[in-house]
């Protein structure tokens, strides 16, 4: 590993300002980032640990929902009572992620700003869209795990299996910048829909979340209005742990809801979680019986546009789907 400088800053201020460039990276949980950095594929001179910065690592009710801080990790988002209670799905579906020590160490922030798992990216001395080349090796070299949708551009999937559920949810990401002050001084707060902070390559190869430069998520933000009774994630990975999702499904279900009120997101399958309008369209218009699902499995391959080693994931959503379905509010009745 290439030897490094570490910025401890107290501030997001200090913070923020440390970091000029991409090349200067936070650093949270660092089990992405150190891995990185092992393999020669970030090779910084400085990383901003951002673990000293107060007012980071705690979850509050804050009346219109809870407010994750960003450096609080995955094992502790997921033993939340706040979340349990508002949010079930979240806590399947970190349940599902990495390994027990991986979510001791890993923060929520760390895990939707986490770089796509692509070999080709993670292999030095490749070059292509997404590192600021051209073309796309996976498109006609090994894609086993790369997207079905969205892959013209880039075929990354993104890897966080969180971001999907967070897009359900109507989550906000809350971000801070030294860039961003208001007139007395303080540093101003944007928040960013989640739906809209997981950028596609077309938006930009380059990025896969709405950061620019200096700016650090603080917290995320989840609204109570969004809380409902009727859950279910389903995932699919070739390993029970120690592994990446091939494909998820996330269903929120409103009962008695109109249409607009469901959720319907496809994870593992895109480069930004896929919320899928047209399915949500078919729940919301019919009672969920074995016609439902049908109609279902039947649509929800559209658009897909399966690579020479990844067609498996058609089939592997049709499953997911009518899984999810059947186990609406999170209840398991069929494995
Ligand atoms: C074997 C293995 C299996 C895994 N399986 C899964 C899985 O199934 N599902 C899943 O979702 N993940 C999985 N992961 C990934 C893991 O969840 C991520 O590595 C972790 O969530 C990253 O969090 P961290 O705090 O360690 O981030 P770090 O490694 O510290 O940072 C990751 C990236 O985010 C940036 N960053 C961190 N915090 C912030 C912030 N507050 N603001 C702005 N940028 C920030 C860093 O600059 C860096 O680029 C797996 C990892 C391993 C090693
Ligand atoms: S999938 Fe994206 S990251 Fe991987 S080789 Fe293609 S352009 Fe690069």
């Amino acid at each position: 590993m290439r030897q490094f400088k570490v910025a401890l800053p107290n501030s997001i201020e200090q913070a923020s300002a440390l970091q000029k460039s991409v090349d200067v990276p936070f650093i949270a949980g660092g089990t992405d980032l150190l891995a990185r950095i092992k393999e020669y594929i970030d090779t910084p001179d400085l990383v901003v640990d951002l673990k000293r910065i107060e007012g980071l690592g705690e979850i509050t009710s804050t009346g219109q929902g809870i407010r994750i801080g960003a450096l609080v990790t995955m094992d502790d988002v997921a033993t939340n009572r706040l979340v349990a209670e508002g949010f079930p799905a979240l806590v399947e579906t970190i349940g599902n992620a990495a390994t027990p020590q991986i979510r001791n160490m890993a923060t929520i922030g760390g895990n939707i700003c986490q770089k796509p798992r692509c070999w080709y990216l993670r292999h030095e001395g490749y070059s292509c869209a997404k590192n600021g080349g051209s073309g796309c090796w996976a498109r006609e070299g090994e894609n086993e795990f790369h997207a079905i949708f969205g892959n013209q551009v880039c075929a990354v999937t993104h890897p966080s299996n969180m971001a999907p559920v967070l897009v359900a949810y109507g989550a906000s990401i809350e971000i801070q910048s030294s860039e961003s002050k208001s007139s007395d001084g303080t540093l101003e707060k944007r928040q960013v829909e989640a739906e809209q902070f997981f950028l596609t390559p077309e938006q930009d190869p380059t990025r896969e979340v709405a950061l620019k430069p200096g700016e650090i998520v603080t917290a995320v933000l989840l609204p109570a209005k969004n809380r409902t009774d009727q859950w279910s994630y389903a995932e699919a990975r070739e390993k029970q742990s120690f592994d990446w999702a091939q494909a998820s499904v996330t269903v929120l279900y409103q009962r008695g809801g109109r249409s607009g009120d469901h959720r319907v997101i496809l994870g593992a399958v895109s480069p930004a979680p896929l919320r899928r309008a047209d399915l949500e369209e078919i729940i919301g218009s019919r009672a969920l019986d074995a016609d439902c699902i049908q109609a279902l499995q039947e649509k929800i391959g559209e658009g897909a546009h399966p690579l020479s080693q990844n067609g498996y994931k058609v089939p592997m959503l049709r499953g997911l789907m009518a899984k999810a379905i059947r186990n609406l509010n999170g209840e398991k009745k069929e494995g």
